[in-house]
This record gives structure tokens, C-alpha cells and sequence, in this order.
């Protein structure tokens, strides 16, 4: 099978977008993923999966707790700088919730404990017991087929 009609089928599956922050050694690290679910309900379980080159991969094993900011529709900029596609990067404030650094202005926030792990081809899916959770009144930020995009509600 081609790789690009590959990953041109997996981008044509819209998301949301989030920013996982965590903290090792008192240095805040953030990483943009859309690869993330709504695992259990009882008990709270998310999953994220990332590959294994990326630097959070090991963050997060060795805090073994990490927040999932769940960005909003004014958050774009966020979403290229930790996914390293800004040229000129800004420092970011971070506040804390639940003991863990998160971003200002993201439409929810998942605070989590790291449950359990499982490597699956070049990713590891890490599965986080939810121990907060907060929203507020903002749109989401999509991304689908490699562009970031805004909700529009459709009516019949
Ligand atoms: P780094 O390369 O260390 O960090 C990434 C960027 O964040 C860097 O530019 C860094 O300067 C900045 N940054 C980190 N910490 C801070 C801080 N404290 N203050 C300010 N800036 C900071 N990859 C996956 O594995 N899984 C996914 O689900 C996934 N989804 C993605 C979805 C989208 C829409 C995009 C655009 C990318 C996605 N990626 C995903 C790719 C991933 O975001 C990049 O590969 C990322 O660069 C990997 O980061 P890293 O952990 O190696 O950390």
C-alpha cells in the first residue's frame, strides 16, 4: 500500500486537538497530539498514543502523570509551537492544576495519573486514570486533513 494515500486516509479522520504537558525535574515539556480517546467511563481511563521518537515519550515515563489540554479554536499558535513548526517560538505561561502544569485560554483540561502502557508498532499508547477534569465555554481547534480548522454546526 502507498504510505501517502495511507496518511491521506488516517488525516481525512477530523480531530480535535490537544497539547499533553507534563513536568520532569521542574522543566515544563509539552507536545501537540490528536491521538487521543475517551477510554473508560468507570473508571475514568483516556488513552494517548506516541511515537517513539518523540521526547515526551519518555517524559511521561518518567513523571508517570501528565495533562491533556484540549485546545481551543483561538489556540492554533500553540498547537504549531509544540509541535515544532514555528520559526520563532514564544514562552508560554503555564499554570497549575491538580499538580501539573497546564496551558491559560484551552477549551477543557484532563489531568491524569499514567495507568499502564502498551508499545504497538513505532507508538506506545499510554493509558492516563483521570484524577481532574475542567471545561469551559470556547469552540474547539480541528485539525483534519492536514489543516487546522473551526466547527460549524450543520442544521436540516
Ligand atoms: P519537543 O520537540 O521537545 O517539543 C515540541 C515543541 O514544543 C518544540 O518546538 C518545543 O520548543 C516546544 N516546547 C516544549 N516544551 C515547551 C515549553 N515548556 N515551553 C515552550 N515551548 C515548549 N505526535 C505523536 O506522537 N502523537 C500524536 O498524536 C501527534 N499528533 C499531532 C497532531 C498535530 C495536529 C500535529 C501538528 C502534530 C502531531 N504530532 C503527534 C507530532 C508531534 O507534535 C511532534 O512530532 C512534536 O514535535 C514532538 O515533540 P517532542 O515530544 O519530541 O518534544
Amino acid at each position: 500500500m502507498d504510505d501517502r494515500l495511507y496518511r491521506n486516509v488516517m488525516g481525512s479522520f477530523a480531530t480535535g486537538v490537544t497539547v499533553i504537558t507534563t513536568k520532569v525535574a521542574d522543566v515544563v515539556h509539552g507536545m501537540t497530539a490528536n491521538a487521543f480517546m475517551s477510554v473508560s467511563l468507570n473508571p475514568k481511563l483516556i488513552a494517548v498514543s506516541i511515537g517513539a521518537n518523540a521526547k515526551m515519550h519518555h517524559h511521561i515515563k518518567y513523571s508517570k502523570k501528565f495533562a491533556i489540554n484540549i485546545l481551543s479554536s483561538n489556540q492554533l499558535k500553540e498547537s504549531k509551537q509544540f509541535s515544532g513548526q514555528l520559526q520563532s517560538e514564544t514562552e508560554i505561561t503555564f499554570v497549575n492544576y491538580n499538580g501539573l502544569p497546564i496551558l491559560e485560554d484551552t477549551l477543557a483540561v484532563v489531568t491524569c495519573e499514567l495507568h499502564s502502557e502498551y508499545v504497538v508498532g513505532d507508538h506506545t499508547i499510554f493509558i492516563g486514570q483521570v484524577t481532574g477534569a475542567k471545561i469551559e465555554q470556547k469552540d474547539p481547534l480541528l485539525f483534519s486533513q492536514g489543516k487546522y480548522r473551526e466547527l460549524k454546526e450543520l442544521q436540516i
